[in-house]
């Protein structure tokens, strides 16, 4: 086999911190560690998504909250991304029978959630890290090998393998992340894996011809059913996301639903009031993957000073809590906190950082499994139920 590259970068990169993957967790710490003078380098696998639209099939807009709402006023860019979100007010809940029922957030009403494009979030992230000299971005360059004890990075870049030696690595790689893998490989490491028998499908409700919004626009909403689960997130244009959740397999599943009459046979079923919204159902079906969702817990999330995971790739959680980004966002703060109060003993701040917020991504993923029921069981509550026998009636 080819001889990777060796390691020619290495002392060039002394001092320098890797950050394997620029989405959400890797472009937002990119930018922290630059405003605090530290030079970066991050390897993307992807292209740059500045270049192109490329979604990978990967959900459209996300809702952030409070807690990605700190990270972000944290760097100073707050401001730029709220005029890029929309407010949800609340959640419109929709029966079988094409009746809705608005619950606004929080106990007395008055909180808010916001919808943002998850692409347009990253490339703003993306801009503002490259603005600093110090900060290089590296796209199409995938990690595919850590040498742990030369503390390198083996990356492959269109067929070519290059060997890099950072000060210390973060592996912001998402929920398959290879960083884990290769941090892990031959160490006490714990690892669960779970994959939910629901996948995912987006699809979009477009805006009115004179911009306006088919439904509610400040609302998240939500179409429960015990086999199959709706929920959409507006956009500033006036169109929503949607994200239809089904099993993969048995009667009126994914593996079922794969022609046009079945597509239409699953709609006049199960969500009949979405019909008429969605003129290019079929078509939408077809070209969209379907996407699987999976919790993954692990631990440790570091090993000694020198490589330490952050978001998904170290706390993957299914998305009915709306809560992955909000706390990918909160680990790059807890991170940085945890390096500041640590000064020159980085292992100590990797192994504070992590006992900081593994009790919180751990109750994370206990919520974001509840409701999943909770949100499918919606279609039981004493409302439902009482709408459905007076129709019936
Ligand atoms: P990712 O965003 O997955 O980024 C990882 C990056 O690493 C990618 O760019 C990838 O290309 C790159 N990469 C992977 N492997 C390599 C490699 N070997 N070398 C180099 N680069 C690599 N969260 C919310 O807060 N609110 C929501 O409403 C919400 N809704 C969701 C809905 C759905 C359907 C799904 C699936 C998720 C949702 N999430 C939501 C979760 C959110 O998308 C994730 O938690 C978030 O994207 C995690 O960010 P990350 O940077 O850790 O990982």
């Amino acid at each position: 086999p080819e001889q990777p590259a060796t390691a020619t970068d290495a002392e060039a990169d002394n001092g320098r911190v890797a950050i394997v993957g620029g989405g959400l967790a890797g472009s937002l710490l990119a930018l922290s560690l630059a405003r605090q003078g530290v030079g970066v380098d991050v390897y993307e696998r992807r292209p740059d998504p500045r270049l192109g639209g490329d979604a990978g099939g990967r959900s459209i807009n996300l809702g952030l909250s409070k807690r990605g709402i700190q990270a972000l006023t944290e760097v100073g860019l707050i401001d730029e991304v709220m005029p890029l979100s929309v407010t949800m007010r609340g959640r419109v809940i929709h029966s079988p029978d094409g009746g809705t029922r608005f619950q606004p957030y929080g106990k007395n009403g008055g909180e808010v959630l916001h919808s943002i494009d998850r692409n347009e979030l990253n490339r703003l992230l993306l801009d503002h890290a490259q603005r600093h000299p110090q900060v290089r971005l590296h796209f199409d360059h995938r990690l595919a090998h850590v040498d742990k004890d030369r503390r390198e990075l083996e990356l492959e870049s269109n067929g070519e393998r290059v060997r890099v030696r950072p000060s210390w690595v973060v592996g912001a790689d998402g929920a398959f992340s290879r960083a884990r893998q290769e941090m892990q490989r031959g160490e006490r490491a714990d690892f669960q894996q779970e994959y939910l028998e629901w996948g995912y499908k987006e699809l979009s409700l477009s805006a009115l011809p004179d911009g306006g919004s088919q439904i509610e626009l400040e609302a998240l909403h939500v179409w429960p059913r015990l086999h199959g689960l709706f929920v959409s997130h507006p956009n500033r244009d006036g169109s929503h996301t949607l994200t239809l959740f089904l099993p993969f397999e048995g009667p009126d599943s994914f593996a079922t639903t794969t022609g046009e009459a079945e597509v239409k046979a699953l709609f006049d079923k199960y969500f009949p009031d979405l019909v008429p919204l969605l003129p290019n159902l079929v078509d939408d079906w077809m070209s969209h993957p379907t996407g699987s969702l999976t919790t993954i817990r692990t631990g440790r999330w570091h090993r000694d000073d020198w490589i330490v995971l952050v978001g998904d790739a170290c706390h993957a959680v299914y998305p009915f809590y709306g809560q992955g980004m909000n706390s990918a966002f909160e680990d790059c703060s807890a991170l940085m906190a945890a390096l500041a109060r640590h000064g020159q003993n980085r292992a100590a701040a990797f192994a504070a950082y992590e006992q900081s917020r593994r009790p919180h991504t751990d109750t994370l993923a206990e919520l974001s499994k509840a409701n999943f029921v909770e949100l499918k069981q919606k279609v039981k509550s004493p409302w439902f139920v009482a709408r459905k026998r007076l129709d019936v009636a």
